[in-house]
């Protein structure tokens, strides 16, 4: 049974071709350039952003009548995984790039949609959300950006960081504290070359394509229809859209490690050593056993929580606990997989050098190792103390 024939047996023949449309796209002269670019220490090219733009595919899961495809949270999850077999962080930036579209088309006002939902979807207009500040990204509860109210909109003061695509994008999405109580609400806010922002790269040698950035907001004026969730309703919001990008960042942390194994095993069954090939040595060929059983053991706990988020059912627990094992599976994977191909596999001849210092950051992105811990424990009582179990794993809420 093909690796992802469980996720594509869910799929409609629209989203199918959705699917393959994007494994045609990822082979070839896309996948040499993702690598090519982290070879010369660079990110990948802008226009690959234009390209896949022009395909229709930053439209993904946007609203069919704002010219989307409406496609589902599996179809998304497929999408991601065949470009996270060729490069975990051009997956992880494209897709952030379609979430933001699909949260204006969603969410957005109709104001708001017409600013700025063409310019998402064409990939004139990229944005990133961004909720993280130098002095807090796990801990919310310090988040000291504020938003002023001024004569015809806000005023927005503060420091974000760790900016997926931050060298390159056009606005934020930023959640900020209003007035004296200080509840959070998030803004549209445009940034181009205006004197009330700075912008710097964050420098992260082997994995610049993220273009991480830090941005300061010093009184930065948005107008009125800037205003996307209101106080109160802010934190909700970016919470109820985290289990989903857990489980979207686990689901490409297993196709990089799939990649990873492939391209290990092709290797191993072909270069041979003491007269057989590598792969006819027992002791290496259970470690890459090893791998195999980790691997489909991710993939199955992906796989339920991706399942769980499609239906729409509650899935904090299980999209923590799939984050956090296919992340660490996947570090640890495509380490033995190098090792397991001799000094050529940490050369540029491999792309699994690359995979494995971009998925090394899948450990901070949408909540920490820690964090994930943190709400698995929390839930224990109401997921575990039960033999029976509740009706489904996971479905605590937060
Ligand atoms: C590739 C990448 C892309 C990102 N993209 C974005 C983006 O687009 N927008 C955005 O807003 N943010 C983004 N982030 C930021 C990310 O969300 C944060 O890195 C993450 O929330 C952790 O925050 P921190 O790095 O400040 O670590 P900290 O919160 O400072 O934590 C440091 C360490 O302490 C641990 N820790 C913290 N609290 C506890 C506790 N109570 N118990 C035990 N351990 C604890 C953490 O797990 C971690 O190991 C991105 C990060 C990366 C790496």
């Amino acid at each position: 049974m093909p690796f992802f024939d469980q996720y594509d047996a869910l799929l409609t023949p629209r989203e199918l071709d959705l699917v393959e449309h994007a494994r045609r796209f990822c082979a070839g002269p896309f996948s040499d350039a993702i690598h090519g670019a982290y070879l010369r220490g660079e990110p990948f090219a802008r226009e690959w952003i234009t390209r896949w733009a022009a395909e229709g595919m930053l439209g993904l899961q946007a609203k069919a009548e704002h010219g989307g495809h409406e496609a589902s949270f599996l179809c998304k999850v497929r999408v991601a995984q065949e470009m996270a077999r060729h490069g975990f962080a051009v997956a992880f930036c494209l897709n952030n790039l379609q979430g933001q579209a699909t949260r204006i088309s969603h969410q957005g006002s109709d104001e708001q949609r017409r600013h700025l939902l063409k310019g998402m979807l064409d990939g004139t207009l990229l944005a990133a959300p961004s909720m993280s500040e130098p002095t807090g990204g796990s801990d919310l509860g310090s988040l000291a950006t504020t938003a002023t109210r001024v004569e015809g909109g806000w005023s927005i003061s503060g420091v974000k960081s760790w900016i997926t695509n931050g060298t390159i994008v056009d606005g934020l999405t930023v959640l900020a504290r209003v007035g004296e109580g200080g509840e959070l609400a998030t803004f549209v806010v445009l940034c181009g070359a205006e004197d009330s922002v700075t912008r710097d790269e964050i420098a992260l040698p082997g994995a610049r394509s993220f273009r991480l950035a830090k941005l300061e907001f010093r009184d930065h004026f948005v107008p009125d229809w800037a205003l996307l969730s209101k106080p109160g309703e802010a934190l909700r919001t970016s919470m109820a859209a985290v289990n989903a990008a857990r489980v979207h960042v686990a689901a490409m942390a297993v196709a990089s490690l799939h990649a990873a194994l492939c391209e290990a095993t092709r290797y191993c069954a072909s270069r041979v050593a003491f007269g057989k090939p590598l792969l006819a040595h027992q002791g290496l060929q259970w470690e890459l056993a090893e791998v195999a059983i980790r691997l489909e053991a991710a993939n199955a706990l992906v796989f339920k929580a991706a399942h769980l988020v499609n239906e729409r059912m509650p899935a904090l627990t299980a999209a923590a606990q799939c984050k956090k094992f296919a992340v660490d599976t996947a570090i640890w994977g495509i380490d033995q997989c190098i090792r397991a191909t001799g000094a050529i596999g940490a050369s540029g001849a491999h792309r699994m050098g690359m995979q494995l210092a971009e998925v090394r950051l899948a450990a901070f992105g949408d909540g920490t190792n820690e964090m994930m811990l943190d709400r698995i424990g929390r839930n224990l009582a109401k997921d575990y103390a039960d033999p029976v179990g509740p009706e489904t794993r996971g479905c605590s809420g937060r």
